[in-house]
């Protein structure tokens, strides 16, 4: 075992020197998503309430509840749990040189959840691959209202590149666009508010963001068949035939969906949770850009004249002093946001480019 420190936690990990690669160590811990676990502590803080019972079904090493417990204020019961007979016992290492108090189980995700009923004030659903097979549980698990949160490392699959798949997984039709990110993220979203719809919960997104290899969503979720109908005002379909390529399709193959088109996030909560301190920048940005609406961002080349193009700070102020609002985007390094259409910024940034 090796000793780690992330966030206020000392805890053991398999060691590193001893597994080549964290997929061939026996209980799974990945430093790369520590900025994920990171916000997550800073979601239940900003959510402001104390005593909730937190339950993440899938938890590894336990670091991400452990941390939950120690970092957030919020938490009053702890339910960890793992398949895995190795992590519990590690968990249960943990758990003790923290001191922190949980009930450790050694179960199925779901079956855990089914037996949880309705007690859970938080539910984390932190998977290797697609949090698809947990999500129903999940929503079980959950009482009245909470939070629900799921991590997605599958987002070769959620952003198109494996349409078949998709459409198996998620029930959602993706193809590769240039805003693919974007997609990713609302098809993800977009499942999850179609299950809880099920369940008969309403969700509304808290915070959903990419990083590289994952997505990662929180809502705010309340139990009601008429709130719950509401969920399908934020589905819909998007068009995308791809710029000025003509292009023979069958019907319906030039839609994404069903993705969620609603708001992504809730400027507030992330505002508060950027008081906190860590990762200021990031969160500012996702509030900014959680103000615009349009469900997909553009990107700097598809606005280039003969190659040329201005940089993306020079055309968010360009737009900004032709009175077009937007934002630049965690989504990518060359997007921006804006709720105005393709045309109306053409018009502008192609004006500019070709005059330079
Ligand atoms: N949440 C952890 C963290 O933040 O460090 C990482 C969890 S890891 C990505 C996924 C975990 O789920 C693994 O430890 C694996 O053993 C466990 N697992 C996989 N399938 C499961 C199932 N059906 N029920 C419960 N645990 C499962």
């Amino acid at each position: 075992l090796a000793l780690r420190r992330e966030g206020a936690v000392e805890f053991y990990t398999p060691d590193p020197e001893k597994y080549g690669g964290i997929y061939s160590a026996p209980v799974f811990y990945n430093p790369a998503m520590e900025k994920n676990r990171t916000l997550s502590v800073l979601i239940l803080k900003a959510y402001g309430k104390t005593g909730l019972t937190v339950c993440e079904p899938l938890s590894g090493t336990g670091i991400r509840g452990i941390r939950y417990a120690v970092e957030s204020g919020a938490v009053g019961r702890l339910v960890l749990n793992d398949i895995s007979k190795e992590a519990t016992e590690l968990i249960k290492k943990n758990l003790e040189i923290n001191g922190v108090d949980a009930e450790v189980y050694n179960e199925d995700a779901n079956v855990l959840l089914h037996r949880l009923r309705d007690t859970c004030d938080v539910v984390d659903i932190d998977p290797f691959g697609s949090p698809a097979p947990f999500m129903q549980a999940a929503f079980r698990a959950l009482r009245e209202e909470g939070l629900i949160c799921a991590t997605a490392t599958d987002t070769a699959v959620l952003v198109g590149r494996y349409p078949r798949k998709c459409l198996r997984r998620y029930g959602s039709v993706a193809f590769r666009t240039p805003f693919y990110i974007e997609v990713g993220l609302r098809n993800l979203i977009g499942f999850v508010a179609r299950v809880a719809a099920s369940e008969d919960y309403k969700i509304e997104p808290l915070m959903s963001y990419w990083e590289g290899h994952y997505f990662r969503f929180c809502a705010y979720a309340v139990r009601g068949a008429r709130d719950a109908d509401d969920n399908f005002r934020n589905i819909g379909y998007l068009e995308y035939k791809g710029g000025l390529r003509r292009v023979t399709t069958r019907p319906g193959a030039s839609y994404l969906g069903p993705l969620w088109i609603g708001p992504m996030g809730e400027p507030l909560i992330i505002y508060k949770m950027a008081e906190f301190g860590p990762h200021q920048d990031f969160l500012k940005l996702l509030a900014e850009e959680y103000s615009v609406a349009a469900p997909w961002y553009y990107r700097m080349p598809e606005f280039a004249v003969g190659g040329r193009s201005v940089t993306l700070k020079e055309a968010l102020k360009i737009l900004r002093e032709a009175g077009i609002y937007s934002t630049a985007t965690h989504m990518s390094p060359d997007g921006f946001k804006t709720d105005s259409s393709y045309g109306e910024v053409a018009r502008v940034l192609k004006t500019y480019n070709y005059a330079t």
